[in-house]
């Protein structure tokens, strides 16, 4: 069997291993002629460990074992039982492509998906050498689309696309009152329906960031807020993120089943927070499990889907939240409701909403309260 995958990053490269390891013909391609660019600070939780273990120490940048969150009025501080890792995106990519090519898989830089055509059981695949100009047509059993938020694959098949974020992230000189272990969050809905937040990378650098609607948006909103706080910046970091739907298609592009996408080019992110490494690896694993046990990818997908449709459901109801909300939300958090978000991450909700509804069921009244508001 030979599987063609467009895109040679963090999704993409997963695949395509755990596909290589079991003996599969796996061609990677990725327009960018170098690996893992540009450049990003990423946050992952501790369930990264669960798909690579063990996480390797050169693409940690630093573990952060305490989260604090400011409301207008109010703030906590939460002890993470599992630390959050700070990942630097290209080292990442760089070391996935390490044990990609180790696997088997090949791994073609400087060409660009454009199209594809089904012959038979077969994918016709079309791709540009972007240094020779030149068209290629390739045939395979299976195409992933592994090729981001601007999925051409999807796009060929004649998806819309998803809807999307702007995500824009500068890398500061950490402040004095920053902590190395810790990091932050502010809510403030005049700016922002997401949040603030701060990511110590070192003792000596942090990524400050936010979530808008649209990339100047948010780096006109960033930006006075690294003024007011007197932040030195290093870089800016910004693109676009896919948001997942309720009703969003399950990866399989074509009625053959043999056209798939997966991670961002699938939405798979959660967002809460608009987190997407750990649920696209998590993608990876279901595509590569269904195509090697020839089973469906939906289904393969189910536990993933369960927990990007409840952080859906949570970011509907965050969206209408007002700061006074936020106060009230920040002042729940002790006793049993605290307890709960130390023990389990924000890739466990399934695991974790009940309890947290259990432990503290006044989050129902401000959920509904902030929902009916948004309605008058
Ligand atoms: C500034 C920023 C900060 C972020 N921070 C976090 C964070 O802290 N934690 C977290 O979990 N997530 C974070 N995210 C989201 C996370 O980066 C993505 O969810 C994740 O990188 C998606 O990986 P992917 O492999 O699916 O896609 P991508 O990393 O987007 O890779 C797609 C690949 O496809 C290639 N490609 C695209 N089109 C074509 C084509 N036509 N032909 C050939 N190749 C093509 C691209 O060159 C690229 O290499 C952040 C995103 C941004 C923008």
């Amino acid at each position: 069997m030979k599987v063609i995958i467009i895109g040679a990053s963090i999704s993409g490269l997963y695949t395509a291993t755990l596909l290589a390891k079991q003996g599969v013909n796996v061609e990677v391609y990725d327009r960018m002629s170098g690996l893992g660019g540009p450049s990003r600070t990423l946050i992952v939780t501790g369930k990264i460990k669960e798909v690579l273990d063990p996480v390797p120490e050169e693409i940690v940048l630093n573990q952060v074992k305490s989260l604090e969150l400011f409301s207008k009025s109010r703030s906590a501080r939460i002890e993470l039982s599992y630390p959050d890792l700070i990942v630097e995106r290209r080292r990442f990519v760089e070391l996935l492509a390490r044990t990609a090519k180790e696997a088997g898989v090949r791994l073609i830089l400087n060409h660009q998906f454009e199209g594809y055509a089904q012959f038979g059981r077969k994918v016709g695949i079309t791709l540009r050498d972007l240094e020779t100009n030149e068209a290629k047509q390739i045939s395979a059993d299976i195409l992933v689309g592994a090729d981001g938020v601007q999925s051409a694959v999807s796009r060929a098949a004649s998806r819309n696309g998803h809807p999307v974020a702007a995500l824009v992230q500068a890398r500061v000189t950490l402040p004095e009152s920053g902590e190395e272990n810790t990091y932050r969050v502010w809510f403030d809905t005049n700016r922002t329906n997401y949040f603030y937040w701060l990511i110590p990378e070192s003792g000596r650098v942090a990524a400050v960031g936010l979530i808008a609607d649209n990339v100047s948006q948010a780096k006109a909103r960033l930006i006075e807020f690294l003024r007011e706080r007197q932040l030195d910046v290093i870089e800016f970091q910004s693109a676009i993120v896919p948001m997942h739907q309720f009703g969003s298609a399950n990866g399989v592009m074509d009625s053959n089943r043999n056209v798939f996408v997966v991670g961002d080019a699938a939405a798979q992110v959660k967002v809460t927070t608009v987190g997407g490494v750990v649920p696209g690896l998590y993608g990876a694993k279901a595509l590569a499990q269904a195509i090697l046990n020839g089973r469906n990818y939906g289904k393969e997908l189910g536990g993933l889907k369960m927990e990007l449709h409840l952080h859906l459901l949570v970011r509907h109801v965050l969206n209408r939240f007002s700061d006074q909300d936020y106060d009230q939300l920040i002042g729940m958090l002790d006793g049993g409701l605290k307890e709960i978000l130390q023990e389990w991450t924000r890739d466990e909700l399934t695991q974790s909403f009940l309890r947290m509804i259990w432990a503290e069921p006044r989050l129902i009244m401000l959920g509904a309260k902030a929902f009916v508001r948004s309605l008058l």
